[in-house]
């Protein structure tokens, strides 16, 4: 952006009106210097969020960095200020400290003091060149100028500058434009009253609450924008041992954890490949599948590559590194279905295949790939096309194009359970059942793991493998011989025999001489039922019950509706 011209005309203006005035001292010395001390007695936390602007800032007082409490709010507001007032002293109390961010209101004093919509745009301009010359990296939100009920006759002259404001911020990257006009008018369209102090003037408590969201949800939309050039510096917490999961052997074959559907900043994801990595460690997961979507792989990075295999080498470095397994991997993304592709040694043959979605499936078997097909009841929302070439209201089916790719052998596996868009899907896990198909449960996480997980969470879903050893190709083995269990939410998903083994490994059965006590060795968590009374078995705990001939575990799945049964003798 460039503001030369209007730096100047405006600075010269605003220099010969302040010659003048210096003679005198300034206006709001006492707040100036008020604050000044202020930020040497408490310094100013790093990654501020400065509140700069007039007395709706001032009499927000204190409570105000309460409000804001989260964006590290600081109070910088001062007397009945106009942007020449900014301009005089934003070398004391802006510019020293390089705020991350500022929160700009200011104009309407302006403007009630004659100052009219243009002269007092061109000030704004120059304070923005004068703070980006001086803090090139502080985001400015320009929060719009109200409507006072006392300054209605000032109304056009108001609009027009946050017009003004508004058309810079859409195409000025570090500045954006927030609304909170709109959230004080009434029904006629004018400024509600009940929204201001007795002055007419001043926002009261109502009407700063009118605003506490609105500010909140800019800052929070712009640092979530901030996520694709922040990569992982930003997002990763403080670091916490990584998470350990414990599930016993199961017979001749280790419990690895897994997921095989992730996205990163390669298509439409927000965090670096290597984010998904360290991610994946922090959660206990021995084993991941990054699979970007292949159609429109690396379109937001813009990187002047042609290779659609970076981010797996990226991953790999790290994965290396932290010893986490990494199977390579992709999505086929075609408006009526998505397919992951795992397993596979080069994603540029398919993709190079991208017209036909069934050749691209046909290249990555070639390579030895296996293939799931993701979320099948997500829907495509393009009004004029059915999902999965079905009517809307129309029972799902086993759609006869995906038909055909599995009688071909090129179908190995559903995402019966997927968090991103339908997460548990009853109907898929019984076409696993019928068709001998792997069972998959995964995140299609896009954001990071912290952002849409929280931290190290129990119900975050993942795939469970069984297999000989922690090793790639044990993975790739235990995946075709179909030794897959989902685990999410806390509900066990998956096909017999294993999900019956899997129970037997993890909860020990003794009996006593009143009945049967069980003892959970595992972190997954079982609800059972007997004799009509349900009871919690908590992950490492324990229950007593009754002689009862049968157990039904509610919470583990092995089909449609079917919970897992569990004869009891000895
Ligand atoms: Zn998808
Ligand atoms: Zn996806």
């Amino acid at each position: 952006m460039r503001l030369t011209f209007p730096f100047f005309v405006v600075t010269f203006i605003v220099c010969a009106a302040l010659s003048a005035a210096q003679v005198q001292e300034f206006r709001y010395e006492t707040d100036i210097a008020a604050y000044e001390k202020k930020s040497v007695e408490t310094p100013m936390p790093e990654n501020c969020s400065m509140f700069v602007g007039s007395s709706t800032w001032r009499l927000w007082g204190d409570q105000l960095e309460k409000d804001f409490v989260q964006f590290r709010a600081v109070n910088r507001g001062f007397g009945g200020s106009t942007i020449p007032d900014i301009l005089h002293v934003m070398h004391r109390i802006i510019t020293p400290h390089k705020p991350a961010r500022i929160l700009f209101f200011c104009g309407g004093n302006d403007i009630a003091g004659g100052t009219n919509s243009e002269t007092t745009f061109e000030n704004f301009q120059t304070f923005l060149s004068r703070l980006w010359t001086e803090s090139p990296h502080t985001e400015v939100f320009f929060v719009s100028v109200t409507d006072a009920p006392s300054r209605e006759r000032f109304r056009d002259q108001t609009l027009r500058f946050n017009a003004l404001v508004k058309e810079l911020a859409e195409k000025t990257p570090k500045l954006r434009y927030i609304d909170t006009f709109s959230t004080l008018v009434g029904e006629d369209g004018l400024a509600d009253e009940k929204y201001f102090l007795p002055d007419r003037l001043h926002l009261n408590r109502a009407g700063q609450e009118q605003w506490i969201p609105v500010i909140t949800k800019a800052l929070r939309d712009a640092n979530a924008r901030m996520f694709p050039v922040s990569y992982g510096a930003k997002i990763h917490p403080p670091k916490l041992p990584s998470r350990k999961i414990t599930i016993p052997n199961v017979g001749e074959y280790m419990v690895l954890k897994g997921d095989f559907h992730m996205h990163t900043l390669f298509s439409d994801g927000t965090v670096m490949p290597q984010d998904r990595v360290r991610d994946a460690v922090d959660n206990g997961l021995d084993v991941i599948a990054i699979t970007d979507h292949i159609e429109s792989y690396n379109r937001r990075l813009q990187h002047r590559s042609d290779d659609k295999n970076i981010g797996y080498n990226l991953a790999k470095a790290e994965a290396d590194k932290l010893n986490l397994i990494l199977v390579p991997g992709g999505e086929i993304t075609k408006s009526e279905w998505h397919l992951n592709v795992l397993f596979i040694n080069d994603l540029n043959p398919i993709a190079a295949a991208a017209n036909d979605w069934t050749e691209m499936i046909a290249v990555a078997v070639e390579q030895g790939g296996f293939v799931f097909w993701n979320h099948p009841n997500w829907l495509d929302t393009t009004p004029d096309r059915a999902p999965f070439g079905l009517k809307r209201g129309e029972p799902m089916r086993f759609h006869d194009e995906i038909e055909e790719v599995r009688k071909k052998g090129h179908l190995h596996g559903i995402e019966v359970f997927s968090n991103s868009a339908c997460n548990y899907n009853p109907i898929a896990h019984d076409w696993c059942n019928e068709h001998d198909l792997v069972v998959l449960s995964n995140t299609d996480i896009h954001p990071s793991e912290s952002e849409r997980f929280g931290r190290q969470n129990l119900l975050r879903p993942m795939t469970l493998i069984l297999a000989e050893e922690r090793t790639y190709d044990s993975v790739r083995e235990a995946f075709f011989a179909k030794r897959t269990i989902g685990w999410a939410a806390g509900i066990i998903i998956g096909r017999q025999p294993w999900v019956e083994n899997l129970f037997r490994a993890c909860v020990e059965i003794k009996k006593t001489e009143t009945g049967w006590t069980l003892r959970n060795r595992s972190d997954i968590p079982c609800v059972i039922e007997a004799d009509g009374n349900t009871s919690e078995l908590p992950p490492q705990g324990s229950l007593e019950m009754g002689p009862v001939k049968k157990l039904t575990v509610t919470n583990w799945l092995i089909g449609t509706f079917r919970p897992l049964e569990i004869m009891m003798e000895l």
